[in-house]
């Protein structure tokens, strides 16, 4: 996706040989435009694979999943980072290291909402080690859903969730791939 190379160029900051700050479009403001034309673009790979529902993990992941839901007309849901008290006791449950946060959290679905009929399209923000995306794809697998494939913004492939995944024969697209962060520039691939 040319537009987001320009936006990532312009607006992101490398933090590090692995980090890259996106919160000026990803993490803490987002374009509402350009977040639709994401949405449109997921959609357009999945139009015909019959997705039930989008799902995410709060809350980077969000603004496109809905978006990438409101083109497919299904509903979207997003995982809890946290169990809170008004859970359903019946929740899919698993514990994932945060890339940026250092912690370790707990990500939590309620049965309610996924379920054995439901043809699944996660979505999310950045794929670096793959752990978040691990954790829900383990959420799905134990909800009996299909999942379809998985949709990131942002692939880091010097990395190795991305291809982790691909491995396990699950489908994974993303809209743009960085194969350097090096010397604090960004290299796309
Ligand atoms: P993973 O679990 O794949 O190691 O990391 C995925 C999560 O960590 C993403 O959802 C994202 O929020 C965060 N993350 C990983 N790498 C980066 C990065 O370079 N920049 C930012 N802003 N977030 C990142």
């Amino acid at each position: 996706m040319e537009e987001l190379k320009q936006r990532i160029l312009a607006e992101g900051s490398v933090m590090s040989n692995d980090v890259l700050k996106l919160d000026a479009i990803l993490n803490h403001q987002v374009d509402p435009q350009l977040i639709m034309r994401m949405g449109k673009e997921f959609a357009d790979l999945y139009r015909t694979e019959g997705v039930t529902k989008v799902v995410t993990v709060e809350s980077s992941g969000i603004p496109v999943a809905f978006t990438t839901a409101f083109e497919l007309g299904v509903p979207l849901v997003f995982a809890r980072r946290k169990k809170t008290l008004l859970a359903d006791p019946d929740s899919l449950i698993e514990r994932v290291p945060s890339f940026t946060k250092g912690i370790v959290t707990d990500i939590m679905l309620s049965r309610q909402f996924v379920t054995e009929q439901d043809r699944i399209l996660f979505i999310d923000d950045i794929i670096a080690n793959g752990d978040a995306a691990r954790g829900m794809i383990r959420i799905i697998e134990r909800s009996g859903a299909t999942l379809l494939g998985v949709g990131i913004v942002i692939e880091k492939c010097f990395q190795s969730g991305a291809q982790a995944i691909r491995d396990q024969n699950i489908r994974l697209d993303s809209l743009v791939k960085i194969t350097s962060l090096q010397d604090g520039q960004i290299t796309f691939g």
